[in-house]
């Protein structure tokens, strides 16, 4: 039995690098139309493994490397909202958690932190030498 109407989609993106399209995954339907009068529908869809290693949908592509995470790799920088990959994530330890930032944004943050320690440890020496002086 010839099929009724075959359908193929495939799912591509644009290689930062390239510049050509790069193929995520595609998907093939069938429609047959069976001895009993019905059109039975099959469909079969396959997804390559992503940059991160991972098989599944795309959730987006890393603004640093280009790389294509997976819903589950895939981030934001949660300071400046860009898209980053799970090798591009910096991690910073804070009272909520986790927080989930990119190279430059990690790197500000990190350095305001520092600077703020160092301001209080400044302040307390100079608390210390008031009541001495008292
Ligand atoms: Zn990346
Ligand atoms: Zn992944
Ligand atoms: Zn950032």
């Amino acid at each position: 039995m010839k099929p009724l109407r075959r359908k193929h989609t495939t799912q591509v993106t644009t290689d930062p690098v390239t510049g050509k399209d790069r193929v995520l995954g595609w998907s093939q339907e069938e429609h047959v139309l069976s001895d009993k009068g019905s059109v039975d529908s099959s469909a079969m869809e396959r997804t390559f493994f992503l940059d991160c290693g991972c098989e599944g949908q795309a959730a987006g592509r890393c603004f640093e490397c280009g790389a294509i995470s997976c819903k589950t790799c895939h981030g934001h920088c949660q300071a400046c909202r860009k898209p980053i990959c799970m090798q591009h994530s910096r991690f910073l330890q804070s009272e909520e958690g986790a927080v989930r930032l990119c190279g430059s944004c990690f790197d500000r943050i990190s350095r305001k932190q520092t600077r703020a320690k160092i301001g209080r440890f400044v302040l307390s020496l100079f608390v210390e030498r008031e009541s001495r002086n008292d």
